[in-house]
């Protein structure tokens, strides 16, 4: 089955006392037990398990070609859960470039908790390669990144990953699985902020992990999961889970008028500089044709010519582009990417980021064109 078919069967309701066609909202916090002492499928109290959640999970794992998924309450709960499941002493390999809330994670609390990292460009094996310890765990890999859109090859990555007994994570927001399948790539775990194109509506914060084949990992991240507790509630469920029904429709039309946006503003004599991995300019641009599908995400950054003043008066001429922060959304946003990071930022001031919509090429292109 194509992914479009297989997310409307994952979808469906599992509702045996009126059998509606969509799925209900189960609030209750608690379940009847059984004369006997059982549950009914396990659902005792909705911190450990909810109908909705447990809908949402399987079509995550399904989705993403996994044997078990994990919702958490946003992205963030979920990175943090796969930390929470090494041990101290444990070492891991971030990139450089890893979306900058994570590495606060790990450099503000995690270490503290005894985890050791450290941070290599993810384009470069080799150093990748001499960055492993002998108690290196995790290697983490976001691709395309955030704001530079530089790909990681999974494939590679996760080949070394194996001859090194070291697990493989894949921050998968940007692309989703309708452009990249990392559990086929070789990786062992995948990551979503599913606030971003699961979600799809900026409405709903939430978050979520996928593992093949691990039950070890599945055990530990389970325990996380329902013992930390933060897992979305029934109506964050519910509301990802919508989503998930048309991620593929929306994924495939903004990624297209992503690329047709790209083309369009890299010949724009005022602007320096296109980020985008379906553009032949992009530095990995064989690597992204050789592990993406479909297409290539609808995220692109872009450098204008002249100053970050330059760049944040073109984002704030935008009309189309509303100027705030986060992506995936069916609205177009623009971002100047150095005010959000603060002090620390390596991004280039001319930069902008854009999380492109469903809006009509055409018209983005003329808001563009305007302004420039
Ligand atoms: C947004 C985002 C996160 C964090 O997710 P939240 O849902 O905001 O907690 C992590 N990784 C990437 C790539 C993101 O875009």
């Amino acid at each position: 089955m194509h992914s479009q078919t297989k997310i409307i069967q994952a979808t469906k309701a599992h509702d045996l006392i009126a059998k509606p066609v969509s799925m209900p909202l189960y609030l209750s916090t608690t379940f009847h037990r059984n004369a006997d002492g059982s549950y009914t499928d396990d659902y005792i109290y909705t911190r450990h398990d909810n109908p909705n959640r447990r809908l949402l999970e399987q079509a995550l794992a399904e989705l993403e070609g996994g044997t078990s998924a994990f919702a958490f309450a946003s992205g963030m709960a979920a990175i943090h859960s796969i930390f929470a499941s090494l041990s101290a002493g444990d070492h891991v390999i971030l990139p450089d470039d890893v979306y900058f809330n994570i590495n606060k994670l790990m450099a503000r609390v995690f270490t503290r908790w005894g985890l050791e990292y450290t941070t290599v460009d993810m384009t470069d094996m080799e150093a990748i390669r001499s960055a492993i310890k002998d108690n290196t765990k995790l290697i983490w890999i976001e691709t395309p990144s955030n704001p530079m859109l530089k790909i990681t090859d999974i494939r590679a990555v996760s080949q070394l990953g194996k001859e090194h007994g070291i697990l493989i994570g894949v921050d998968n927001t940007w692309s989703t699985p309708i452009h990249q399948r990392p559990l086929d790539l070789g990786a062992d775990i995948v990551m979503h902020s599913t606030t971003k194109y699961f979600g799809g509506h900026s409405d709903v914060l939430g978050g979520c992990v996928i593992v093949k084949d691990d039950d070890a990992l599945s055990d530990r991240l389970l325990d996380v999961q329902q013992l930390a507790g933060g897992v979305p509630s029934p109506f964050d469920s519910w509301l990802v889970t919508r989503g998930l029904q048309t991620l593929p429709v929306r994924v495939k039309t903004q990624s297209e008028t992503a690329f047709a946006l790209a083309q369009y503003l890299e010949q724009h004599p005022k602007v320096a500089r296109v980020y985008y991995p379906g553009l032949k300019s992009h530095p990995q641009y064989e690597v992204a044709q050789s592990q993406m599908i479909i297409g290539y995400g609808a995220m692109l950054s872009v450098e204008i010519v002249g100053d970050g003043l330059r760049a944040i008066d073109i984002a704030n001429g935008l009309e189309l582009f509303a100027t705030a922060t986060s992506l995936g959304g069916v609205e177009s946003l623009v971002e100047h990417r150095r005010s959000v990071e603060g002090p620390d930022s390596h991004t280039p001031e001319n930069l902008l980021r854009v999380s492109v919509g469903l809006e009509h090429i055409d018209d983005l292109m003329a808001d563009w064109n305007r302004v420039l």
